[in-house]
């Protein structure tokens, strides 16, 4: 399997070499190395009563921006490589999007569905405790990622409070509402990579209606699947991790999501054909969102792949080869790091909310939201057509002018 860490690193020298005179050689040799590694082992009492030692990591890459900034991941495949390589990329990210912060990663080792609701509750306490020491509403600021959700930020914000003697919300972004949470925050990478679609859309002579392929079924893949679906789109398959379902006529998207949510799985879905992700990565269609986990996109994978453009809403899910081919084929690939920012976006408008003790409405959250993406994809665009780059080589040329301007 790709290393997602290497694949990052691949980014990099690839946007060196092909931006020579754009990107500074400093900054670059300054985002080959993170600032501080933090792997941690503790122990967790099971509800059998036995003890159980989990592995967690946060990876804190670089600060120059600001605090470092960027989610909390469990599952079983958490290893270094790949909080590593996630925390380089927000680093990126935060930088594309504009906002004030550096970039970070963290995660335990740890298939949450497989403990009971006391069982996680006590993981996330203890390596909340575990972490406590280098994170800080100034220092390093959590969030969600794939498996961790509001109600786990609140137990974090609510132990590590209990060590510092006081609640600091904005500590933590992604909270409940009833919690120092944002209007908007849960649909918010969804919403983001929308508003970044229309913002290509037509640049790369896309229609009103196009066929929609999206991977991955859980927060940010059902809001893209349903704005697409509500905009008229058709979403002709969607799949989770146990495999997809495929509608040539497009799918009934809330009906979809009313059948996962009851019956815990997509397939059995009435009128749909089963297919396998291999099957849906390859399937035809014009767009291609990749909602789930890296290195979907392989280069055994990229020749056979149908659809013109790829909105990576997953980080990671293109390998650097895979990139290549599909360059190559004229693929456009709207990268990770610009079309899933509007998450940690709106984890900023959270933080600014906790600091200025203020509640803004949806309403807010959006129209901010909306500026902020549109900025940024304008910004892309236009650095990859001004020096013949591909729309990650852009995003990073941006990203690394940005970060380098404050060495
Ligand atoms: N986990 C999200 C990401 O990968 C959000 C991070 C954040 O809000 O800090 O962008």
């Amino acid at each position: 399997m790709a290393n997602a860490f290497e694949n990052a690193m691949k980014q990099l020298a690839e946007v060196a070499k092909r931006a020579p005179g754009v990107v500074g050689t400093e900054i670059v040799e300054y985002l080959h190395h993170p600032v501080r590694i933090v792997d941690v082992e503790f122990p967790v009492v099971m509800d059998n009563g036995s003890r159980t030692f989990f592995h967690g990591y946060r990876v804190q890459w670089n600060n120059l921006r600001g605090p470092f900034k960027g989610g909390l991941r469990f599952h079983p495949q958490v290893d270094m490589d790949e909080v590593k390589a996630l925390a380089f990329w927000m680093t990126i990210k935060c930088a594309v999007v504009n906002i004030p912060y550096g970039g970070g990663k963290g995660g335990v080792a740890v298939d949450p569905k497989r403990l009971s609701a006391g069982e996680l509750e006590r993981l996330t306490r203890a390596f909340t405790r575990s972490i406590a020491d280098v994170i800080g509403s100034d220092k390093d600021i959590p969030a969600p990622d794939v498996n961790t959700n509001a109600q786990i930020m609140d137990w974090m914000v609510d132990e590590y409070g209990k060590i510092t003697g006081k609640i600091d919300y904005a500590l933590i972004t992604g909270k409940s509402l009833g919690n120092g949470g944002s209007e908007g925050r849960g649909t918010a990478t969804g919403q983001g990579a929308w508003y970044v679609f229309e913002a290509y859309q037509k640049k790369l002579g896309l229609g009103e209606t196009c066929k929609v392929a999206v991977q991955g079924f859980g927060n940010a893949g059902q809001v893209i699947a349903s704005l697409f679906y509500q905009h008229g789109h058709q979403v002709v398959a969607v799949s989770d991790s146990h495999g997809g379902i495929y509608q040539e006529n497009g799918l009934d998207i809330p009906a979809v999501i009313t059948h996962k949510t009851s019956t815990k799985t997509l397939a059995g879905f009435p009128g749909a054909k089963e297919m396998s992700q291999e099957d849906l990565l390859t399937c035809a269609c014009d767009v291609i969102a990749p909602s789930a986990l890296e290195n979907q996109f392989t280069k055994e994978i990229a020749p056979r792949v149908q659809a013109k453009v790829i909105l990576e809403l997953a980080n990671g899910p293109t390998t650097p080869e895979a990139d290549e081919i599909f360059a190559q084929k004229n693929v456009t690939v709207i990268p990770d790091v610009l079309a899933n920012s509007g998450g940690v976006a709106t984890s900023f408008f959270e933080w600014q909310q906790n600091k200025s003790n203020e509640h803004w409405t949806e309403q807010q959250v959006f129209e901010k939201l909306k500026g902020l993406m549109d900025a940024a994809s304008q910004d892309v665009i236009s650095i990859a057509d001004q020096h013949h780059l591909t729309q990650r080589q852009a995003a990073f040329v941006l990203a690394l002018k940005r970060i380098g301007e404050k060495i």
